[in-house]
């Protein structure tokens, strides 16, 4: 059996802002929040199927700690039921850097919410302002001492491509993101939906996001520099489905984003070692761990035709190296 998790997205019922580049109802696909019996079905689905007790409960989508309370703690009692039966690890939610305090993290913690994740999307407070956000940088690191303090799983959320940024501001962000020692982090890069400032800015030609390449190139240095800091990044690039198709207007949403970018840092890991090496023979062999052989060799092999297009034959030996683990030989 797998572990599974399960997925709830409330809408953006509490948001106290509209941020420039949401329409919820698009990202989510569901206008309609769930009710309590939408969780219990939710979770009896998954549980025919699954083996959940390494699973979450999640909350995701607009502002969990906004909402009205009445209502968060109906869908919270309903989801602690099935941790406190230790059928599910623990609940997680997300939510707004400035929708945080002492006391609400006292109540999700009584609920057993275990996980919390802070929008947090940038650390410069001109791009927060331009993008509409209603916070600052300053309140995602209060936010996230007093996460950390109350013993919650913390995970931050970052975009790239935001209105107003640029690469040096998202890795920026992401330094500043480290310093704050997440468990884990997503990574989104900016689409742009119908019904959104972002998309009136862009028709506008106010606003031009990046491209597949641009922001590939930018999210392999991210998934790197939060790599070597033991930040675990979960999610690379919005899910498909939840209707984003249906909503999209432009900018970067491709089903194997991760892929991608993954396959970048191989590329460039192969080719910074046969510099370092200086290997002069063309053809070489590469070792990799085995899990990982589908990232070298890249999307419908496509580093193995660049190595190829360098006059390079390539040869790959697997073992057990760790991810981003690679040696040449020539
Ligand atoms: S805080 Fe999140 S859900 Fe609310 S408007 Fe902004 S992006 Fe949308």
């Amino acid at each position: 059996m797998k572990h599974i998790n399960v997925a709830l997205f409330v809408p953006d019922m509490g948001c106290p802002h509209r941020c420039s580049f949401c329409n919820q109802k698009t990202i989510s696909g569901k206008v309609v929040p769930p009710t309590a019996e939408d969780v219990e079905r939710a979770v009896q689905t998954a549980l025919s199927s699954a083996d959940c007790n390494e699973g979450e409960i999640a909350f995701f989508g607009g502002s969990f700690t906004a909402i009205d309370r009445e209502y968060m703690l109906c869908l919270l009692k309903k989801a602690k039921e099935y941790v406190d039966k230790g059928l599910f690890k623990g609940i997680r939610i997300s939510t707004r850097p400035d929708c945080i305090s002492d006391e609400m993290l006292d109540l999700l913690s009584f609920y057993g919410v275990s996980s919390i994740e802070l929008g947090c999307q940038s650390m410069n407070d001109r791009v927060l302002s331009l993008n509409k956000r209603g916070h600052t940088a300053e309140d995602v690191v209060k936010a996230a001492e007093k996460i950390k303090k109350h013993g919650f799983e913390f995970g931050v959320q970052m975009m790239t491509g935001l209105f107003g940024d640029n690469d040096e501001g998202a890795l920026e962000t992401a330094e500043k993101l480290i310093s704050l020692s997440p468990d884990t982090a997503r990574i989104y890069p900016t689409v742009v939906l119908e019904n959104t400032e972002l998309s009136r800015l862009y028709r506008e030609g106010k606003y031009q996001p990046q491209c597949l390449d641009e922001a590939a190139e930018l999210c392999a240095k991210l998934l790197m520099l939060f790599h070597e800091n033991d930040i675990r990044v979960i999610r690379l690039g919005l899910h498909s489905g939840g209707n984003v198709e249906e909503g999209f207007v432009a900018g970067v949403y491709h089903p194997a984003f991760r892929e991608i970018c993954e396959s970048r840092i191989y590329l460039r890991l192969v080719l910074d070692e046969i510099e370092k090496k200086n290997i002069e023979s063309t053809d070489i062999e590469i070792t990799v761990g085995r899990r990982f052989v589908s990232q070298l060799t890249g999307q419908k092999k496509s580093n193995l035709k660049k190595l190829n297009g360098l006059g390079f034959k390539v040869s790959i030996v697997q073992n057990d190296f760790e991810k981003y683990k690679i040696s040449v030989r020539g």
